[in-house]
């Protein structure tokens, strides 16, 4: 599906486009680029909206599976710093909070913590939903923000890592301005300094890369005021900002000057690093894989795609399968390989697991000691 800039309605400048296979999708064409205008970075071509609504409610997975549901150390920290700056900027803990993409719950559970009587999720996954009520006793209305008739009253609504996920976020802030918070708390990656991204960082998922600039300018479309803006460069595994803005007036700002020439030269930028990743990577698995007895992946979602559309290897055509440690995976098929579980598998002496994860790399080769000491070839990407 061709996109155009949901800030200024121009055509988007596209710099790249590949073809992607994922579980249980048919091939798609995916592709980036930025607006001419204002500058805003954005995957076009990108699946469809119902393309999307399916890898969400069957495939998506933010629940950390490899920590027996235990939230991981930078969430933990991530959710300190939100509680915090919403206390610094309402001089007092937040009473009421909605969130959009609630996942497990575990923010909200913090926020609970910290002092909040109300509390309200909203998921697109049916297993995020019951895992919130199971671990942390959060209520989730199972959705997404387009499909709601109604949002609840709540004084701050709050969006980590959701305005990146949606086909029209400007759209979707007006609908919360309009249900009318005092607050709005959201987080999303920066799309600032591309020597620290990982690879494989323009993704499927993430259908919009936003600057300080074209951030701000979102939130005044949609009549919320900035009040605080923080960056984090090194907590994440790539730059994250938050922002605490009040509700407003809505205008229109004008881009900064030199905004779409910045955002086309750090693109570039990423581009041209990302091609040497996967060169890197093709170089290691071609000194590395041994003919095995079996070959596998390990991690099922969208880097594995990232995978197998940027490198080429003679053993991938016999690939025995795709491992993966989240059951809501097992049976599907991405591109001719089947996702399977790692016991079925019984991975044996002489066989050899590729980690394709960057996320979960470290996770991932820890759960897979006891495999190792049997003889079973482990490759890392990443570390
Ligand atoms: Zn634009």
């Amino acid at each position: 599906m061709n996109r155009s800039c949901f800030l200024c309605s121009a055509n988007i400048e596209v710099a790249d486009r590949n073809e992607w296979s994922l579980p249980d999708l048919e091939p798609l064409e995916l592709g980036f680029g930025h607006c001419p205008q204002c500058g805003l970075v954005m995957q076009s071509p990108s699946a469809s909206s119902e393309q999307m609504s399916a890898w969400y409610r069957d495939q998506a997975v933010y629940t950390s599976p490899g920590r027996a549901g235990q939230p991981h150390p930078r969430k933990v920290r991530g959710t300190t710093r939100l509680i915090r700056a919403v206390e610094h900027a309402l001089g007092r803990p937040a009473a009421s909070v909605f969130q959009i993409g609630c996942s497990d719950g575990y923010a909200l559970s913090r926020f609970r913590e910290a002092g909040a009587k109300t509390l309200v999720g909203l998921d697109p996954s049916p297993a995020s939903a019951a895992l919130a009520l199971e671990r942390n006793s959060i209520e989730v209305i199972n959705g997404t923000i387009e499909d709601q008739s109604e949002l609840p009253s709540c004084e701050l609504f709050l969006m980590t890592h959701v305005l990146e996920h949606l086909f029209d976020p400007l759209a979707a802030l007006r609908r919360v301005r309009e249900t009318g918070p005092d607050w709005l708390v959201i987080e999303v990656p920066l799309f600032e300094r591309p020597d620290s991204w990982p690879p494989g960082y323009l993704s499927f998922e993430h259908l919009n890369y936003f600057t300080e600039d074209s951030l701000v300018r979102m939130l005044a479309m949609a009549g919320f005021e900035v009040v605080s803006l923080d960056k984090q460069y090194a907590d994440d595994i790539y730059p994250v900002v938050a922002v605490v803005a009040r509700a407003g007036q809505a205008h229109t700002p004008n881009a900064q000057p030199g905004e779409p020439e910045r955002a086309r030269a750090c693109l570039q930028d990423y581009l041209d690093r990302e091609r040497a990743t996967w060169a890197r990577i093709e170089n290691r698995l071609r000194e590395e894989i041994r003919e095995p007895k079996r070959l596998f992946l390990f991690g099922g979602g969208v880097f594995a795609s990232q995978l197998l559309a940027n490198v080429e290897h003679p053993a991938f055509d016999s690939l025995a399968g795709i491992l993966d440690s989240s059951e809501q995976r097992w049976g599907s098929t991405l591109g001719t390989h089947l996702v399977l579980s790692p016991a079925k598998a019984s991975l044996k002496d002489g066989d050899c697991v590729v980690i394709s994860s960057f996320a979960s790399e470290l996770e991932i080769w820890n759960a897979l000691a006891p495999e190792r000491e049997r003889g079973v070839q482990v490759i890392r990407l990443h570390g």
